[in-house]
């Protein structure tokens, strides 16, 4: 142990955290791929590398640290790798930004060029602000999705579901944007509410409304409800689509709503999934009026070129002109946009490539995976059974993992690189053998490249070692930390693939963390203002503050509000422990103590009773993986049990040299090594700190407090004593009196027997005696109170005689007040709350003060 006169009297947080950050190995957090310990492999979310590691992300890896330390102590070979996640679009428009380019001005590989050096400048940032946080990274597992060894097992994949049927290329509607000119995912699709204007226009004869007249080149059908009584003469006839003059098929279908305006519809190409769906359903024509950038293409004649909001003003102007155009109305509409760019999306039909959705799979997998919190499997439920198309897998973009096929110019079939060959890039490089149908060696490499979630959905694929060759050797991973914001993308993604490549399910566990809100309950945002970025709080309050906040912010799996305040609790909880590390070690460090003795007085064992209790708490928390719910008894345990109560209770026995001392030493070493080891978790570099003072060692490197001890009698007697010293010191403090001021003779009536060793009567600087008998006591009336508020206005000039009165009844009589009283020789009626008795009570002819504590009355005779 390091003598005492070596703490520093404050606690320093940001020499103490530099310190052991500079002190510490990566090596004792690696996974030992050699160890007989059970495995717990963490399928560590890969950030996209921003640059800034934000707070939400903040708050995840706060959870993923707590139990990957918690499960080191617990004796487990722990994998807590990093991955990033580095493919697209916000690093090409970062990258077109910083260089001033657009991404046509120069070649593919110099584009991606500098989309790669920008990320690995991000990773760098990124990498210092975990390490300042105390996350016990393993950086033996580090991957990065652009880099050929990952990109490489993401098209080893792909090619593997492709022979496996899986994966398959089609001409589809999709959703797109064409802002962003990339098909997207539906998962993909944000929602927003919006006004729009219904146009309600003359259709050949029949009113139509629409709220995009600029659809009207791609109209191929008219549909009407078949009960329509309106529409019975149009059945199996054809209309002229105004404006544009092609004929158009009436289609009857059940799914329209006679009830919405004129009951008629008309069906584009493609307006929404309901066109979609109809389209399908009634085998139409395919007419494309928008293309990839957004503008209206041949078939939309002399509107071609413009983009669909200029069409959609020139067309409503000519329905005007042409008198068609019958009235508007204003209408609430929620739209489809691009998550990224908010983008309102179309439905484009594109070749693209797809994923086969199998939700029956999909959910047999999920329901073997355990969720915490429970309710968010019903998230995954509820996505899955509504999924209506598959997985478009393809991006007519830049920055991704190239989809590794070629396609014969000759006769168009498709060839696939050997996987020994992987990653390549089939617009760099050239198949190896002719066309085995033509035997052509003139190819096209395909230009599309896969979507990002392509590459982190096998994140829990390439930690576990997955190379193509059968089951890889650590799957599946013990658990899945994320935010509940991506269910439907990595958490189904992931789900889905690990299904179709290895048959099983990707974790035993996910654990599902709630996003973040600024201090005024909102999302944070730019706009709003209430960012709060890690690295502040970080340089103001310390990692482990921050830490504390992570955790006790709220139940895991709710939103949490951010809140300067808990951090600033956090750092006062440190500050509080520090002091008891102080004086813990100062009293430790006198020695004189045996470690093999017996703990036998009342505080002692109690201390120890309700240091199990904790120990029970804090480890149950743990393995639910309820951090508010173990860091808080953790804290009640500290601050209250141990500093207010145990403490200051035997103070006065420690600074003694008897017996008894080495008890509370013993104690007091117990709780503070256990309470070392409970924070470490949570805050690594404090309670290595402490610890390093106590035992000169590591904290991360011991096992977990396993401590429990039964004593029923010390916790019945325990917590009486600590309930009636509280009691007496409030009395104290009522007083005026200081806490170690003396008191006297304090005798405590209690229903059994307490052998405090004389701590009661050091703390409380008293003569204390405790015995089981029944309080003998007089209450004698020793003064009375007037109510001179009755009193005055009553009496008036009379009041001091009516107080002189009273003053002269007997003991019974002010007890119970007479109706009337005589004053100046007059019967005068006693008005009611006149006076009250004030009483004493008197104990073998002392006059006492009497206090009472539940059922234990305690008498006090001042001194
Ligand atoms: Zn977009
Ligand atoms: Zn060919």
């Amino acid at each position: 142990m390091v003598p005492s006169d070596q703490l520093p009297k404050n606690y320093d947080f940001a020499e103490v955290e530099e310190r052991w950050r500079k002190t510490w190995r990566d090596e004792d957090n690696y996974f030992d791929k050699k160890s007989k310990k059970s495995q717990f492999v963490i399928d560590t979310p890969p950030p996209y590398p921003t640059g800034n590691f934000h707070i939400g992300n903040a708050l995840n890896w706060c959870y993923i640290d707590f139990f990957a330390r918690y499960k080191r102590m617990r004796g487990f070979n722990v994998m807590f790798p990093q991955g990033w996640d580095c493919h697209g679009l916000p690093t090409e428009v970062k990258v077109e930004e910083i260089n001033k380019i657009t991404k046509n001005d120069v070649s593919r590989e110099a584009f991606r060029k500098m989309c790669r050096d920008l990320t690995v400048k991000n990773i760098e940032a990124m990498r210092l602000t975990l390490r300042k946080m105390a996350f016990s990274t393993d950086w033996s597992n580090e991957y990065i999705t652009m880099m050929p060894q990952y990109y490489g097992k993401t098209q080893l994949s792909f090619l593997r579901m492709l022979a496996s049927g899986y994966i398959y290329q089609s001409e589809h509607p999709v959703n797109y944007c064409t802002r962003c000119e990339t098909a997207i995912a539906f998962a993909e699709v944000a929602y927003e509410d919006r006004e729009t204007t219904l146009n309600f226009f003359d259709f050949d004869g029949v009113e139509i409304a629409t709220t995009r007249p600029e659809l009207l080149a791609a109209c191929v059908a008219v549909a009407v409800h078949p009960d329509d009584e309106r529409y019975q003469n149009l059945k199996g006839k054809t209309m002229k689509v105004p404006l544009f003059g092609h004929e158009v098929p009436v289609v009857q279908d059940e799914a329209v709503d006679p009830a919405f305006g004129s009951g008629a519809v008309m069906i584009c190409t493609f307006g929404d999934k309901q066109d979609v769906h109809w389209w399908k359903q009634h085998n139409l024509a395919l007419r494309k009026a928008i293309d990839r950038q957004g503008k209206m293409t041949d078939i939309a004649g002399k509107y071609k070129g413009l983009n669909t909001t200029a069409c959609r003003k020139v067309i409503l102007a000519d329905m005007e002109e042409k008198k068609i155009l019958k009235r508007q109305e204003k209408l609430a509409q929620r739209v489809g946009t691009c998550w990224r760019c908010k983008t309102p999306i179309e439905i484009l039909s594109e070749k693209q490539w797809f994923i086969r959705i199998k939700p029956d799979e999909i959910l047999r997998a999920a329901h073997q995976i355990t969720w915490f919190p429970e309710h968010m499997l019903l998230r995954m439920e509820n996505w899955v059974e509504q999924m209506e198309w598959d997985w478009c897998i393809s991006r007519q973009r830049i920055f991704a993992t190239p989809i590794p096929v070629w396609f014969c110019t000759k006769c168009g079939e498709m060839a696939v690189p050997d996987e020994k060959d992987l990653p390549i890039d089939p617009t760099l490089v050239k198949p190896k053998l002719p066309c085995p149908k033509c035997g052509s060696t003139s190819f096209s490499g395909e230009v599309d490249v896969l979507d990002t979630w392509m590459d982190s959905s096998i994140s829990v694929l390439n930690v576990t070692g997955w190379d193509g060759n059968g089951n890889p050797p650590y799957f599946p991973a013990q658990i899945r930390p994320q935010g509940h914001d991506i269910i439907r993308t990595w958490a189904f993604y992931t789900i889905l693939r690990s299904v179709a490549l290895t048959g099983q399910k990707p974790w035993d566990e996910i654990l599902v963390n709630g996003m973040v809100l600024g201090e005024d309950g909102f999302k944070m945002s730019k706009s709003r203002g209430n960012i709060i970025v890690p690295e502040e709080i970080l340089s103001k309050y310390g990692a482990d503050a921050l830490r504390q906040w992570g955790a006790m912010g709220a139940a895991t799996g709710s939103d949490i509000m951010f809140n300067w305040n808990d951090v600033v609790a956090a750092s006062r909880f440190q500050t509080k422990m520090w002091n008891i590390t102080k004086f813990a070690l100062i009293q430790l460090g006198k020695g004189g103590f045996d470690e093999q003795s017996p703990v036998t007085a009342l505080a002692d064992r109690w201390l120890l009773v309700r240091l199990s209790d904790t120990v029970e708490q804090v480890s149950a928390g743990m393995e639910a993986y309820q951090f508010d719910v173990a860091l808080k008894a953790i804290r009640e345990f500290a601050w209250d049990v141990f500093a207010d109560n145990y403490i200051e209770l035997v103070k006065g026995r420690l600074y003694q040299q008897d017996v008894s001392r080495g008890s509370a030493c013993l104690v007091l070493q117990t709780a503070f090594d256990a309470l070392c080891r409970m924070l470490a978790p949570f805050t690594p570099y404090f309670a290595e700190e402490c610890y390093s003072y106590l035992k000169g060692e590591s904290v991360h490197a011991q096992p977990w407090v396993t401590f429990t001890y039964e004593d029923e009698a010390a916790r019945r007697e325990g917590d009486l004593l600590v309930q009636v010293v509280a009691g007496i010191r409030k009395y104290k403090h009522d007083a005026g009196l200081a806490l170690n001021a003396p008191l006297g003779k304090v005798t405590i009536y209690a229903p059994h027997t307490v052998n405090d060793e004389g701590d009661t009567g050091r703390t409380l600087n008293a003569d204390v005696y405790w015995r089981t008998d029944v309080a003998k006591l007089d209450r004698v009336i020793t003064d009375i109170d007037f109510n001179r508020s009755v009193v005055g206005p009553t009496f008036r000039k009379q009041a001091q005689a009516f107080m002189t009165a009273v003053k002269a009844l007997s003991p019974g009589q002010l007890e119970k007040p007479p109706k009337t009283i005589m004053l100046d020789g007059v019967e005068t009626a006693v008005p009611e709350n006149a006076f009250s008795p004030k009483f004493s009570y008197m104990e073998e002819g002392a006059k006492v003060d009497v206090i009472t504590v539940g059922d234990v009355i305690v008498t006090i005779v001042k001194k």
